[in-house]
């Protein structure tokens, strides 16, 4: 069992590169935001404890989501190749995706670190719409809809998610500085870690990964040029 974890701040592209890879490169993508968001919307007795953390851009308690992230393991995935987009998100989960790895014989491959500076991040945030019915993403200057409020994909009505108002990404992104920002030296120090530019654009960047990641994390010249780290 192999995992990949995306590791960034919001709006750093977790979400829109995690799918890219999972479209091309086939690993089973596992977004607790996502999970969040459906238990919300299905009203269940998660979501409905989630919810109030989520509106104020707080995390949601790390049993709740070692939960849910356990029961999606058992439940497997495609070649036992997992891509985990925003978890861990504290050292406690970190903690527990190491032991749940060791039970289940599992280890991570590489973290790969989205670097993108905060005023990239608030534009990004506050431009993005999101489908009710698919959830499919655009943003209203990088990625337009074809039609104004209308998914491409399904027709369906687009919205902006109640967590993307400036008040809210202001917390957000102190939360990621105060909870998150320490695994990165976590996974530095145990040799996993590769930082790259996120401030480029999506598809390039997800065919970069992808190659990156087909020759074994292997490249032919240091992995900060390869992802244009200054
Ligand atoms: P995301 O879609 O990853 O930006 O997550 C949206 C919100 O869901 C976050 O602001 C948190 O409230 C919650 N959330 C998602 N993943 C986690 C996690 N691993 N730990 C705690 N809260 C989370």
């Amino acid at each position: 069992m192999n995992v990949i974890i995306l590791l960034g701040a919001p709006g750093s592209g977790k979400g829109t590169i995690g799918e890219k890879i999972r479209d091309i490169a086939g690993y089973t993508h596992i977004s607790t935001g996502d999970m969040l968001r459906e238990n919300v919307k299905a009203q269940t007795a998660l979501g409905l404890e989630a919810e109030s953390y989520m509106k104020k851009g707080e995390l949601v308690p790390d049993q709740l989501i070692i939960k849910i992230v356990e029961a999606r393991l058992d439940k497997g995935g495609k070649d036992g190749s997992y891509m985990f987009d925003g978890f861990p998100r504290t050292v406690e989960q970190a903690d527990l995706l190491d032991k749940s790895l060791t039970n289940r014989g599992g280890r991570i491959q590489h973290v790969l670190f989205l670097d993108s500076p905060r005023d990239v991040l608030m534009q990004r945030l506050t431009g993005r719409r999101v489908c009710k019915k698919c959830g499919q993403s655009f943003h209203i200057v990088n990625i337009p809809p074809k039609k104004d409020g209308v998914c491409d994909l399904c027709s369906g009505e687009l919205y902006q998610r109640p967590d993307d108002s400036e008040a809210t990404i202001n917390n957000r992104l102190e939360v990621f500085k105060k909870q998150t920002q320490s695994l990165i030296e976590r996974y530095k120090k145990s040799g996993v870690l590769v930082t790259i530019d996120s401030n480029q654009n999506a598809a390039k960047l997800s065919e970069k990964i992808i190659d990156y990641l087909k020759k074994g994390g292997k490249i032919g010249t240091a992995a900060e040029s390869f992802f244009c780290v200054k």
